[in-house]
């Protein structure tokens, strides 16, 4: 397990889904991965099923929602792994929508603020507590997992007035952080996975998890001349 140069990978909502399959890609690919995932027991048997296929993993309990919870998850990526080269802020819900919770015209601000709570202000969480850790790092690199829906040019999917500006703010966060981090070598982006089956859509739509991933583990291992503060899917730059 793990030489010295190893590189290590945080990837939130690691336990399933897309998650699942960037964390199963980047250690196919070398990195030893730390599986963010707030529930133990789902957490733990992802762990399994990676660790049986040769991968380096190891989890870590994080629920980005709390604050507590994500500055001990850094603590123990630190103690684990000794740093941080990749973080892919992936953990992200839809909200409900039932009985038009998310039609503009009758928003449940209370879905809303659950839904930011996860998909932007938990990227923040995460980003700014491993920061210190990535900074320390060769070529880091930090992988948003956004959304087309978040596209005001695109405005793709239904209407859902809570997910998609949770979207098209965490787009707009990820160009502040690129903004803010381009004097340095830390790379900052966002991608869409396009249509994906899982939990999420009900496995009802046609790309696999891990035709999901490949944006993702991309953009998680660019080169050091690599686009910042971009949008990107599997056919290059998506519009803002
Ligand atoms: P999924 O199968 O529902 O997986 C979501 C993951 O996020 C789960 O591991 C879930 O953990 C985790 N999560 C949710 N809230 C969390 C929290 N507070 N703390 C930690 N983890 C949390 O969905 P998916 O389709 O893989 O979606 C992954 C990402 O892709 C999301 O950001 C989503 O918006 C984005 N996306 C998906 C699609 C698509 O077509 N599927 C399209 C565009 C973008 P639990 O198991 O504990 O709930």
């Amino acid at each position: 397990m793990g030489g010295v140069n190893k590189k290590t990978a945080l990837v939130t909502g690691a336990n399933k889904g897309i998650g699942f399959a960037i964390a199963r890609g980047l250690g196919t690919i070398g990195f030893r991965v730390a599986v963010g995932a707030r529930d133990s027991a789902r957490r733990e048997e992802a762990v399994a099923r990676l660790r049986d296929e040769g991968i380096d993993a190891f989890g870590v309990a994080l629920d980005v929602t709390s604050g507590e919870s994500v500055t001990v998850a850094a603590k123990t990526i630190e103690k684990t792994a000794g740093g941080l080269d990749v973080l892919v802020n992936n953990a992200g819900i839809a909200g409900r929508f039932d009985g038009g919770a998310q039609n503009p015209s009758t928003l449940d601000l209370d879905v809303m603020r659950t839904v930011l709570d996860t998909n932007v202000f938990g990227v923040v969480r995460v980003t700014n507590a491993v920061l210190p850790l990535l900074r320390r790092a060769e070529s880091p690199r930090i992988v948003n997992i956004s959304s087309t829906m978040g596209s005001l040019t695109l405005q793709t999917g239904p209407v859902l007035a809570a997910y998609a500006p949770s979207k098209s703010m965490l787009n707009s966060i990820t160009a502040q952080y690129a903004r803010e981090l381009a004097g340095t070598n830390v790379i900052v982006n966002a991608v869409c996975p396009g249509y994906v089956a899982t939990d999420f859509t009900g496995f009802n739509a046609p790309r696999t998890p891990e035709q999901g991933a490949a944006v993702a583990i991309r953009l998680a291992t660019l080169p050091d001349d690599g686009p910042r503060g971009g949008f990107f899917d599997d056919g290059g730059p998506v519009p803002w």
